[in-house]
């Protein structure tokens, strides 16, 4: 019987297991892929928001001659966290339900070789985020492999025609980044202009290049269908089609509802946020807490590492 089971090594799991391991609890963090997996399948070349320190957990100083740095140096932080600490991860583990008892918890899981597992417990920290989950379009077509909801690189878009459909950072970010490797893009999004919160640091950037027509962008579009050789969209009510090679899907990420449903978990069936105590970060069941950005379900963009990454401290302390 372990003391605490943390499902998800993402920054709040690892940040939870430090704080598990500080406590001298007998615990393990599971992971459906590797350490941080989320932050390994961002874009190869991005660049954090954050300053360094701003995302650095167990007080371990992440140094960078960078004023913001970009996801090679976050994977070596917080892969050289986990061997500082010496925390217990077992990685390629899906954690896929939970069983209530009389006075302790049960995580099944599945190993990546298809083996199940089962890990009794009397507290479990589900941080799972949201980065698996794509917001899907929901129409024909999304579903051929010329379509991703990941964007990781430009190079193998060389003059290809590309869709990008959003209008917010990931978006943009991979806008400019196709542009800049020889790709025509075309930036679909369905509001009348980009988003608000685009980083200030590429704004300029992307306008221009819409300007002098580098990018071509379409606003107020919605995508109706994908087909092979086209993506079909409406503007005003209009219909028309743009040619296309491949297509990505910048429509943002919710957290997993079917693991909450797995796990009896309570959450709101509009935002997705789970139900939860603020002081401690508990759910609707006894023992088992929240930690990370799924706390915000589909917000995801109010809770992420900086302000979440004291929550081991807040469920544990
Ligand atoms: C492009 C991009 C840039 C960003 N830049 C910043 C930034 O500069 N600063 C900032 O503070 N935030 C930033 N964020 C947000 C930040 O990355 C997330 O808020 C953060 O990763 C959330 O941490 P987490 O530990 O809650 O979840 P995650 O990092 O998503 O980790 C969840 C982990 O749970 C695992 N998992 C999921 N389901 C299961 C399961 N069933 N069983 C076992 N394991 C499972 C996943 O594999 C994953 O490793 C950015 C996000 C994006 C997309």
């Amino acid at each position: 019987m372990k003391d605490v089971i943390i499902v998800g090594a993402g920054p709040a799991g690892l940040a939870c297991a430090i704080e598990a391991a500080r406590k001298k609890l007998d615990y393990v963090v599971l992971d459906r892929g590797c350490v941080v997996n989320a932050i390994y399948n961002f874009p190869k070349n991005m660049t954090f928001f954050s300053t360094p320190d701003l995302l650095e957990i167990g007080e371990t100083a992440f140094i960078s001659d960078k004023f913001r740095p970009n996801r090679q140096e976050v994977l070596n932080y917080y892969l050289k966290i986990v061997k500082l600490f010496k925390l217990k991860t077992n990685t390629y583990e899906e954690a896929i339900g939970l069983s209530r008892h009389s006075n302790y918890l049960s995580v099944h899981a599945k190993t990546y070789s298809g083996k199940q597992k089962e890990y009794k417990a009397r507290k479990v920290i589900l941080a799972t985020g949201y980065y698996d989950n794509p917001n899907m379009i929901g129409v024909k077509g999304e579903d051929f492999s010329k379509v991703s909801h990941y964007y990781t690189e430009a190079h193998p878009f060389y003059n290809k025609e590309v869709a990008v459909v959003g209008g917010n950072n990931s978006a943009v970010e991979a806008a400019l980044e196709l542009c800049h490797h020889g790709a025509k893009v075309t930036l679909i999004h369905r509001e009348a202009t980009l988003g608000k919160k685009i980083k200030y640091w590429i704004l300029p950037d992307i306008k221009k290049r819409i300007e002098k027509k580098l990018v071509k962008a379409i606003f107020n579009a919605t995508v109706q269908e994908i087909s092979r050789e086209y993506i079909g969209i409406r503007i005003n009510g209009k219909r028309s089609r743009v040619k296309n090679d491949f297509v990505f899907a910048m429509t943002g990420y919710r957290p997993d509802s079917k693991l909450m449903d797995a796990f009896g978990l309570k959450y709101n069936p509009k935002t997705l946020a789970p139900k939860h105590i603020p002081k401690n970060l508990e759910t609707n069941i006894k023992g088992v807490h929240v930690a990370g950005s799924i706390i915000s379900g589909i917000n995801n963009n109010r809770v992420f590492i900086e302000n979440s990454r004291d929550h081991g401290k807040v469920i544990l302390g």
